[in-house]
């Protein structure tokens, strides 16, 4: 059976010590082995990093810039083999698996950016024949750790800019689908990235501690569940990294009873059961104001959820595959039982998905729930699966204190065409990203990806402007070269431009 290795310094390694099981979560068969690294295969790593850096760092920006435009050509020839990778372990739709690779390259094509990016500030003449500007340097070695729901697009997010901002990189991607992540990183090498600048090591965690506790490492970008995130933050903070950790989200749409109930129909469709609802973005709870729009959501949902195909990544007609684990299939299956114990309405129950030839397959269908309120359990946990709860309120206010009141502040959407009730609202909710009309406000690669609250620890989101002041050092020289012949004399007060 094959195994997934590491890629370090340029050479792929198996350690076989310890492993673990991938599957393909529509057979529920295994289909490969993950190799887990030890404490000292990725110490390895980071050595090969630390070796790289110097001559990475003085590299100029345009020339680290065009590795990014040969990587970038290097992913879209490579396309379908990575989709194809990432169906057979995640088990997303090969066109959904084609968007997420997508919204990866285009942080590929910001990255290729880095000599705009990094051009720094200048103010000349700041004081007598005085200049001064701000400059963005690297911060050395980086690592990312990195979740199993975007297995291309999430390390994505992070490694392209920070190595064009002249740091090298260490990736831990997630043990449950590590094949298309590790194959993309061969690619970059293939773009002409010099050996050692970025690694890659699969792992559990050990190999996260490792990095964590690892003196050489300057920063951590992490990516997966809250709990996590807030493991990860406290404990690389604590040892004196900087970091960013992105954490899990409870989604709200409000429906305002003047929405267009057949568009919000369409776009809940996606944004709730796309990707089996394992997106961090998957809108997981709609808000419906007023109990004509929260019947005439119910109904419309209802009878738009029975064309709802769930099934195997190959077939392109299916609109979503199975839940990642048979662990997890049961998780949201609990979720469902316990909302109905609660006392909400099952209104379409996907809890026996039937998927001919694919039995053993990790399914669970679109499933529709009523009448949900605060207290519930399937309310207040983040599920991940394919599962819509509806929530009915009175007013607008109502649905954003409920809102506002959630542990998570992830994304938010609201449905309406009232454009005062929408600038209110984006104004307002204590959300990060925030649309209107738009049911996956995911940011272009150009802005940043962050939630507010438990959703994400640090102060600094992901890609774009926030990912290269993440990832660089601001320093800031102040030049003054006098005139031959003219000398000061010592100044005791603090200088000031008076
Ligand atoms: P996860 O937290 O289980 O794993 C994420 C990473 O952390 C993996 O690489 C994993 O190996 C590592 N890890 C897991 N347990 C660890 C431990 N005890 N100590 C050290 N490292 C550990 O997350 P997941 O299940 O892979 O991904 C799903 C979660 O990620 C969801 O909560 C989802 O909302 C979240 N997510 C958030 C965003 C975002 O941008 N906010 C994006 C994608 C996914």
């Amino acid at each position: 059976m094959n195994t997934v290795g590491h890629l370090i310094n340029g050479q792929f390694v198996v350690e076989g010590t310890r492993s673990q099981d991938v599957f393909n979560p529509a057979t529920g068969e295994v289909s490969k082995q993950v190799d887990l690294a030890s404490k000292t295969t990725v110490e390895q790593a980071i050595a090969a990093a630390q070796a790289a850096y110097p001559a990475w760092r003085g590299t100029p920006a345009i020339k680290r810039a065009r590795v990014m435009f040969k990587f970038k050509e290097l992913l879209e020839a490579n396309a379908d083999k990575i989709c194809q990778m990432i169906g057979e372990e995640h088990g997303k739709i090969g066109h959904d698996a084609a968007g997420e690779l997508q919204r990866g390259i285009e942080n590929v094509e910001f990255a290729c950016g880095a000599p705009e990016l990094l051009k720094g500030e200048h103010s000349k003449n700041a004081g007598p024949n005085i200049d001064s500007w701000s400059e963005f340097q690297p911060l050395g070695v980086v690592a990312g750790i990195t979740p199993f729901n975007f297995p291309a697009m999430v390390p994505l997010w992070m490694y392209p800019l920070a190595i064009v901002c002249g740091n090298c990189f260490v990736l831990k991607p997630s043990e449950r689908d590590p094949s298309s992540t590790l194959f993309i990183a061969q690619l970059l090498q293939e773009a002409g990235l010099p050996k050692g600048v970025m690694s890659v090591v699969n792992g559990d965690k050990e190999a996260v501690d490792t990095l964590l506790h690892d003196e050489r490492i300057q920063a951590v970008s992490f990516v997966g569940s809250t709990p996590i995130a807030e493991y990860i933050y406290s404990t690389a903070t604590a040892n004196g990294k900087r970091c960013q950790a992105l954490g899990g989200a409870k989604n709200h749409a409000i429906v305002m009873p003047d929405a267009d109930m057949d568009n919000t129909v369409n776009q809940l469709l996606g944004a709730a059961f796309g990707s089996s609802g394992e997106r961090c973005m998957a809108l997981s709870v709609a808000v419906a104001v007023g109990d004509a729009a929260g019947d005439a959501l119910i109904a419309k949902m209802q009878q738009a959820m029975t064309k709802l195909k769930v099934g195997v990544h190959t077939d392109n007609s299916n609109d979503f595959g199975p839940v990642i684990t048979k662990q997890h299939q049961n998780k949201v299956v609990g979720y469902i039982n316990s909302a109905q114990e609660q006392g909400a309405k099952i209104v379409v129950d996907g809890r026996n998905p039937q998927v001919e030839g694919y039995e053993n397959g990790y399914f669970v269908g679109g499933t529709l729930i009523d009448n949900v309120t605060p207290e519930m359990i399937s309310y207040k946990e983040e599920i991940f699966g394919p599962v819509l709860q509806v929530v009915r309120v009175d007013t607008m206010q109502e649905a954003m204190d409920l809102i506002d009141a959630h542990e998570y502040g992830n994304g938010t959407c609201i449905f309406t065409r009232d454009g005062e009730a929408a600038r209110y609202f984006s104004d307002n909710i204590k959300v990060g990203m925030v649309g209107i009309n738009v049911p996956l406000p995911v940011p272009v690669a150009y802005h940043s990806f962050g939630g507010w609250k438990r959703s994400l620890f640090g102060s600094l989101a992901a890609y774009g402007p926030d990912g290269v002041r993440f990832y660089t050092l601001r320093k800031t020289v102040t030049q003054r070269w006098p005139s031959a012949g003219v000398r000061e004399g010592a100044e005791f007060s603090m200088p000031t431009m008076k």
